[in-house]
């Protein structure tokens, strides 16, 4: 080092043309016998990786429970999903559509008359509060009414017995709203009747076909 700044030094002295040769003749240490290589320093082996790229230059998301509990790789990632667009508003309900201009539509879960919107088919709406109410009570969970996201982690913030228990917890609302969002669209688009008695069962059957799985 000494050696280098000394080196260094005396060049700046020289003329420029003798500068550059000056610098072309410098020898750098390196490892007798071996060979260069690129060495990728975020990964502790020095071999490069697309993920390792892709955590340097992502911006993650804070990790909240609700983000994590979303997703399970024992439930399919389509019920997942809906989860995590209904959660940020990403479904073509009516109170997206007006955007456009379209008017209010009605719902297409209840006799009653409601609007075609995302709290509404999916947690405030009589059919929707039905089918939480329905599955709450035999789990012993609160079912007084509170907004989607705050109703979903109340199940989700419930003390545990076992590991089968906390996945009942954590997938039953995944499973309620991925049925419910079926039942609206095979009543819109399939010309199906709404129906508890359906969605009740294909809520079970997700549940049970889990639990084999796991
Ligand atoms: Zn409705």
């Amino acid at each position: 080092m000494e050696d280098g700044q000394w080196n260094i030094r005396k060049v700046s002295q020289l003329a420029p043309h003798e500068q550059v040769q000056k610098i072309f003749s410098f020898q750098i240490q390196q490892q007798q016998g071996q060979q260069d290589q690129a060495v990728w320093t975020l990964n502790s082996n020095g071999i490069f990786s697309i993920s390792s790229a892709w955590n340097i230059i992502r911006e993650a998301r804070e990790k909240t429970k609700f983000n994590t509990y979303t997703w399970h790789k024992s439930i399919p990632f389509k019920c997942c999903f809906l989860l995590w667009r209904t959660i940020r508003g990403k479904l073509p309900t009516n109170e997206k559509l007006a955007n456009f201009g379209v008017g209010p539509n009605r719902c297409y879960c209840c006799y009653s008359p409601g609007f075609d919107t995302i709290e509404h088919t999916f947690n405030s709406g009589p059919f929707a509060r039905n089918i939480w109410r329905n599955f709450a009570a035999s789990l012993g969970i609160q079912t007084d009414p509170l907004p989607l996201r705050n109703n979903i982690l109340r199940w989700w913030n419930t003390n545990h017995n076992n590991e089968a228990h906390k996945l009942i917890l954590q997938s039953t609302p995944i499973f309620i709203c991925w049925n419910l969002w079926k039942n609206r669209c095979s009543k819109k688009y399939g010309g199906k009747q709404s129906s508890m008695a359906r969605v009740r069962h294909l809520v079970m059957l997700d549940t049970f076909k889990l639990l084999q799985t796991t």
